[in-house]
């Protein structure tokens, strides 16, 4: 990829931003951004806090400085990169002569990324999508899959990822939900936290990211949302929070958003009142790629100035060291900033395991790793008359369209992974708007047709790509079964319009499940959709975005060697009229003009506009509860080709609320169950307080036992600074998602009072 592409893609029509002056926004910020400096007194006297103090101590200011700010790898000649980088999202360049390593990035939470093909021919292993991950509800496979995509990132030279994406999915039209883990924050946090903790199981760094309230791509660089406090810790920030416990990730990463008006990686009460007082966080916040806007950001939090280039000024280079000199910024800070990003080299191994680029990598283990990933992703939505698993006896298949022939869709943007085999049958993502330069439309991995034959040789498979109706009607008439292939494509930097599969894909599989009623639709999606088909369709699978072995994992599950466990991570809603905002927000917000990129960036899309969230906290499927709104499909639903009983509830209360249950395999077939209990409090939505998965063979039974994050009972209390909540008592069920309860039973609970 040539240099000058890339930054046309970035830059084209964009001219270099004038941001605010950093002695303006100094002013701006409020006194707890200067809360920092007192934190660093209350270091524990760990071993890594040990080296942290020693190589400050040796280091000079310029030294400490170069720690702080990095560019974007691609815009930098080779000849002027420092040796060894491999080229990727970034770096931030080390000091030798301490041994503090060079920081050297890769994207992202998919596997290690090529965007534009900056390493000439270079693939990963892709994992299926995040919402696919959040829909196996198995912590487990995604500590698995983080650990293989972060040596894979070490083994290309990589030792920091930027894997962690944890967003919320409050909008399902939000462009970038396919690299995000559902709608819950205890889901979410959960799987985030396991998936951090597997990159960095690599002796390398993740980073959780976008802090905060990073929830649309519609204006992500100028938009303000406006939320109150307490909404925002019980959702959003509770994800970061739990996932952060969970995960210990050396890094974070603010959005690119603004926040009640202030830009996320300026943000006080964000990066320096929650991440470090409440949180205890040790080490470093990144800025996002472009989401700069001042030097005096590093007295609000920011540690590191990621893809400088981006923003047009050197905030944390050449200005921070004015800024110094002139006294507008202490020496302390710039003390903070550097001491928070040793500690992430020191505590998570960085220092101790030198680079070594061009590692052999052994694809093939890895690829079984993505299948089963996939595999457990899979959500059965639909099966009338147990038209699934396909019948041995099948002999005439016929597969149409989602270019199914070549392999499986992904989504696009700085998570894009090219695949071991290649993007094939690649396309703009976009004709126009911000996405079109850098996001790709294609396929890769195991094509579901090849699949399909491999698992199925006995039969006759034929494909159509599905343009021609009156073609895919006349062959849908002498096939056994008709398979329907249904994409779209989603992206980085863009929202898409409406919750409809477009392309006239509705159509097709109308006039195709009219023509044989043995038809089985499955959805390749980055987002919820809207079926105006489902009745007419006796089958449908949701397989996300599958990744490396995307196709082989569809074929067994549609063949029956692997027996379906996906569960949804969100809520599939009927219609936008249902969504809190059925008008996405900043749909209607005028293009950005000159003075709106001056102060907001090179990449401001729009002039700058409020998101306002109805819902609060009450995210997706607690938004359909409150207001009694029936979804197409409900967060947590998913069908098995086995059935599940569940029996024997306990409910303990007092202190804790711990839930045992028994479920038994009362089908034919071995399976995985996800058995989940939601928890309502008086006048509130219910919540889902914990769930799990237990795998069993026809007949077995085992004890679940649930117990409860106080966090996600209690309301958390601005004034007090605390969760609460008062005495009393709660309705508690074991549901097989968010509508479907089998057991119900209340507990008594003592009042909850704690420390945020
Ligand atoms: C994205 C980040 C990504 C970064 C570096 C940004 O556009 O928002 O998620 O890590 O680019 O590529």
């Amino acid at each position: 990829m040539k240099i000058s592409g890339i930054i046309a893609a970035f830059m084209r029509g964009f001219p270099i931003a004038m941001t605010k002056s950093p002695v303006a926004l100094l002013i701006a910020l409020t006194s707890s951004a200067l809360t920092p400096f007192a934190v660093q007194a209350k270091e524990g006297a760990s071993a890594a806090d040990r080296r942290v103090e020693q190589t400050l101590a040796k280091m000079t200011f310029e030294e400490k400085v170069r720690l702080l700010h990095g560019p974007m790898t691609a815009l930098v000649p080779v000849t002027k990169r420092p040796q060894g980088v491999t080229i990727g999202a970034g770096y931030i360049e080390g000091i030798e002569r301490l041994n503090v390593p060079t920081l050297v990035e890769t994207d992202a939470s998919l596997g290690v990324s090529n965007l534009m093909d900056m390493r000439k021919g270079d693939v990963a292993t892709a994992l299926p999508s995040g919402l696919s991950l959040a829909a196996s509800w198995n912590p487990e496979l995604a500590r698995a899959g983080g650990a293989m995509i972060g040596s894979e990132a070490r083994a290309k030279g990589f030792n920091v990822m930027l894997v962690g994406g944890v967003n919320l999915v409050r909008d399902p039209r939000a462009g970038r939900n396919f690299e995000y883990l559902g709608e819950d924050p205890l889901l979410a946090g959960t799987l985030v936290g396991s998936q951090i903790a597997g990159v960095q199981s690599n002796n390398i760094i993740a980073t959780i990211k976008h802090f905060a309230l990073n929830n649309q791509e519609t204006g992500r660089n100028v938009a303000s949302v406006e939320m109150e406090e307490a909404p925002m810790r019980e959702s959003d920030l509770l994800a970061f929070q739990i996932g952060m416990e969970k995960g210990d990730p050396g890094s974070v990463m603010c959005a690119y958003n603004r926040v009640g008006g202030t830009h996320a990686c300026e943000h006080p009460f964000l990066l320096t009142d929650v991440l470090r007082r409440d949180w205890g966080f040790k080490g470093f916040v990144m800025s996002d790629w472009g989401a700069v806007h001042s030097t005096g950001a590093i007295l609000a939090g920011l540690d590191q100035q990621s893809g400088e280039q981006l923003d047009g000024k050197r905030h944390f280079s050449d200005l921070l060291v004015k800024a110094v000199e002139e006294g507008k910024v202490p020496r302390s800070a710039v003390d903070t900033a550097a001491r928070r990003v040793l500690h992430a080299i020191y505590a998570h191994g960085v220092a101790d395991h030198p680079l070594q680029p061009g590692q052999s990598i052994d694809y093939d283990a890895h690829a079984e790793v993505a299948q089963r990933a996939a595999e457990q992703g899979i959500v059965l939505l639909r099966n009338e008359s147990n038209m699934l698993p396909l019948a041995a006896s099948v002999k005439r298949i016929l597969v149409i369209g989602g270019n199914a022939d070549v392999g499986v869709p992904g989504g696009g943007g700085s998570s894009q992974v090219t695949p071991v085999g290649g993007l094939k049958r690649m396309t703009k993502g976009a004709e126009s708007g911000p996405a079109a330069g850098f996001a790709k439309r294609a396929y890769g991995g195991t094509a579901p047709l090849d699949a399909l034959r491999a698992e199925l040789p006995g039969a006759q498979i034929s494909y159509l790509d599905g343009k021609d109706v009156a073609a895919a009607v006349a062959a849908a008439k002498v096939a056994d079964i008709s398979i329907i292939f249904a994409e779209k494509y989603a992206t980085e930097a863009a929202d898409q319009p409406d919750l409809s599969l477009g392309e006239g894909q509705d159509e097709l599989i109308d006039a195709v499940a009219g023509a044989n009623g043995k038809t089985v639709v499955v959805l390749e999606t980055g987002n919820p959709v809207v079926m105006p088909w489902q009745a007419k369709v006796p089958a449908i699978l949701s397989a996300w975005y599958g990744g490396q072995r995307g196709g082989a994992a569809i074929a067994r599950v549609l063949t029956g060697k692997v027996n379906p466990s996906g569960h949804l991570p969100v809520t599939f809603p009927a219609s936008v009229a249902q969504l809190p905002n059925p008008l996405l927000p900043g749909t209607d917000a005028a293009p950005a003009d000159k003075e709106t990129r001056a102060v907001y960036g090179l990449q401001a899309g729009t002039k700058p506009f409020e998101i306002h969230y109805p819902e609060g906290s009450d995210v997706g499927y607690r938004w359909f509860d409150w207001k009694g709104a029936k979804p197409l499909y409900p967060f947590g639903y998913g069908l098995s080709y086995t059935s599940f009983r569940y029996e024997g509830l306990k409910v303990t209360g007092g202190k804790a609320l711990t839930v045992r249950f028994t479920v038994t395999n009362s089908g034919g077939r071995e399976g995985a169950d996800v058995p989940q209990v939601y928890v309502t409090r008086p006048g509130k939505a219910k919540r889902l307080i914990g769930w799990a998965k237990p795998d069993l063979k026809p007949g077995e039974s085992r004890e679940v036992t649930v117990t409860a994050d106080p966090r996600v009972l209690a309301d958390f209390n601005v004034k007090a600074q605390r969760w609460e909540m008062p005495a009393g008592e709660v309705k508690v069920e074991v549901a097989t998602s968010a509508t479907d309860p089998v057991l119900t039973g209340a507990a008594k609970l003592g009042r909850i009072s704690r420390k945020p």
